[in-house]
């Protein structure tokens, strides 16, 4: 008889309950790992060598174990209150009672004198309230581990039919077990149907003790059925772990960069520096005409974007670009949003959902791919970067507001990694992806030569930054109206008290808001702006000679202060107060100061001091 119909339900409940009780980490890992050694050693005995499928797998056991990992199983759709609701009825609990006040009311109203540790989450307050009402029956059968699973199908089956009759099969399926657990039990059910064990070690270090491979295999499957099937033996490794398309791969993550950083990674390397595209993760599947989408947390997005040809939000728009030779592939990258009307890649502050984006309000979907982690039949997750940006280069057409190669730049010195970065943020990207070109593609993995940079990492200035808008530029190209701003600060007055008349230029911020809110500081300022004219400057504003001279300006008393943040001061001849911020946004309109309370040169000469000491 298979293990799963034979193990009972109450050894699991025990065991997780042991393990939930030590906080000693190896005593906990020491429970779990007696007990997959016992099933290996089953396995072992049952399957001695070459095992014929059907094989009996510790897949029953796995999901649940890592319930919030289990796929296989469509959601249950019950959350706390629904099970309050289900015992208070079930267990004919009077209404207003103490005992189901405290089940509906879990989070306030706790069970008394008990460790507070022990009614923490709701299946803890639910142990104490059932206690003395549940009672499994000894002429029941037990559950087991396969009757647990049985009812769990069931449970996920009645939420996809709804209604009413979801109402009466899940009750029917929870009277049928009501005798056959006791309190113990039913306190790990529950923490199985909320998905969340709270068991004290994570989903690695489960799957790692489970078997070597199991991570990584899982990290690229997202299938615990598929761990453990294809991994039955933790003394037979996997020589290398296979992709599978229309399966999702977990996305290789990005580890957060610091300036201290950067000299040690670029030592004698060159680095592949990206854009970082401010979209949402997206992995494109195809094998033929099929198409599938698989978001950063491996939800299928297939239905919104399209399988076929002629379907969805993007596939229609794209079947054609890709190269007839490529039967099947993977590629990785950025669905963004697309400004139909500015014609460029909008920021995710200007749009809702990125997924739902179908040209109506103004925004496309398109996707921007930076990576290949399989092609035509074969995985090359294994080779360098270069090397999966070779096979990508050839894979499509590039198709205008719709479909995009990822921007990048070899980078071989700080500096030239400084000014990659500054670009970005000029033109109000949200910063930069730094690439080892060596670097394998490791599923998962937050630390194997991806480096994300983006100017907050190194913002020192973030409070001090209230300057006087005194011009704009236009865009060039995509943008119509500004696209960035002169700002200024204030010469001291001649006599303390006066308003400030003279300003001198200070630094040209092109990022940190949306287009909306570059369109309403445009509206402001518009009713006052007067074209640059060199032979005609105004007294008030001194530039450096004619270094970032504005198209347009605006007097100081018809603007407004604006609060930028910014990594740091530099010194700068293009600017009159003879320096300017490094990495400046913008990070908000001061509708409530006054033009005239704008920062003076000498706070910014006195800040420049305080931060050169630092
Ligand atoms: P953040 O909150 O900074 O977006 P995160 O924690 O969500 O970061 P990270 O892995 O730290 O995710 O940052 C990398 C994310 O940046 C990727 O998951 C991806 O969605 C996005 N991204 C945008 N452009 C690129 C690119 N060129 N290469 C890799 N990732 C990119």
């Amino acid at each position: 008889m298979a293990v799963e119909s034979s193990a009972p339900f109450y050894q699991f409940a025990t065991l997780c309950e042991k393990i939930s009780k030590t906080a000693i980490r190896e005593k906990k890992t020491g429970y779990l790992k007696n007990f997959l050694d016992l099933w290996h050693k089953h396995y072992e005995q049952s399957y001695p060598t070459n095992p014929q499928p059907p094989i009996e797998t510790f897949f029953p056991f796995m999901r649940l174990l890592l319930p919030e990992a289990d796929r296989d199983r469509p959601v249950y759709g019950i959350k706390e209150t629904v099970l309050a609701r289900l015992f208070i009825q079930e267990l004919g609990l009077s209404k207003g009672s103490e005992a189901s006040e405290t089940l509906l009311h879990w989070k306030k109203h706790k069970p008394q004198g008990v460790d507070y540790r022990e009614v923490a989450d709701f299946a803890g307050v639910a142990y104490h309230v059932l206690q003395n009402r549940i009672r499994k029956d000894d002429n029941e059968a037990g559950m087991s581990i396969r009757d647990i699973n049985k009812f769990l199908d069931t449970l996920a089956e009645a939420n996809l039919v709804g209604g009413d009759e979801r109402k009466e099969q899940t009750n029917q399926a929870f009277r049928e077990t009501w005798r056959r657990m006791d309190v113990l039990e039913w306190k790990w059910l529950i923490r199985i149907i909320l998905k969340d064990l709270k068991l004290g070690i994570g989903e690695d270090a489960i799957l790692n003790l489970y078997h070597p491979d199991a991570k990584d295999l899982y990290d690229v499957t997202s299938s615990l059925s598929g761990v453990c099937f294809k991994l039955l033996d933790p003394k037979v490794r996997l020589s290398e772990i296979e992709i599978s398309l229309f399966m999702p791969v977990k996305p290789m993550l990005a580890e957060t960069w610091s300036p201290a950083k950067l000299r040690v990674i670029l030592k004698g390397n060159a680095l592949l520096a990206e854009i970082k595209y401010d979209g949402d993760r997206c992995q494109i599947h195809k094998s033929n005409d099929q198409f599938k989408y698989f978001s950063r947390a491996g939800n299928e997005n297939t239905e919104i974007l399209g399988g076929g040809a002629s379907e969805g939000n993007l596939t229609k728009y794209i079947a054609d670009c890709f190269n007839p030779e490529a039967d099947s592939f993977i590629i990785d990258g950025e669905i963004c949003a697309f400004d139909m009307k500015e014609k460029c890649i909008a920021t995710k502050a200007e749009s809702y959902s990125i997924k739902t984006l179908n040209g109506e309000n103004g925004y496309q979907v398109c996707f921007v791919a930076f990576d290949c982690l399989f092609y035509n039949g074969k995985t090359v997750t294994g080779l360098p970067l270069t090397e999966r940006l070779a096979i990508l280069k050839d894979l499509f057409q590039v198709e205008e507001g719709r479909l995009y190669y990822a921007t990048r730049k070899k980078v071989t010195t700080p500096e030239e990694c400084y000014e990659y970065l500054n670009e970005a943020i000029d033109r109000n990207e949200e910063g930069i992806i730094l690439k080892q070109p060596s670097s394998v593609y490791k599923p998962n993995s937050r630390s194997a030569g991806w480096w994300k940079v983006k100017p907050e990492f190194v913002d020192s200035l973030s409070d001090q930054l209230d300057v006087l808008v005194v011009g704009g530029y236009y865009g060039t190209g995509r943008r119509t109206g500004f696209s960035h701003f002169l700002l200024a600060v204030a010469q001291n007055p001649d006599k303390a008290g006066d308003y400030p008349n003279k300003f001198l230029s200070f630094c040209r911020v092109g990022s940190g808001y949306t287009y909306k809110e570059l369109q309403e500081m445009g509206l402001k300022l518009a009713p006052h702006l007067k074209p640059w004219n060199s032979s005609a400057k105004p007294a008030w504003l001194t530039l450096m000679g004619e270094k970032e001279k504005p198209d347009a300006y605006i007097e100081p008393d018809k603007s407004f202060i604006v609060k930028v943040s910014a990594a740091q001061l530099l010194d700068s001849d293009a600017f009159a107060t003879g320096c300017t911020l490094r990495f400046p946004r913008l990070k908000e309109c001061r509708t409530d100061k006054h033009w005239y309370e704008c920062m003076t040169l000498s706070q910014l000469l006195e800040l420049k001091g305080q931060s050169s000491g630092r």
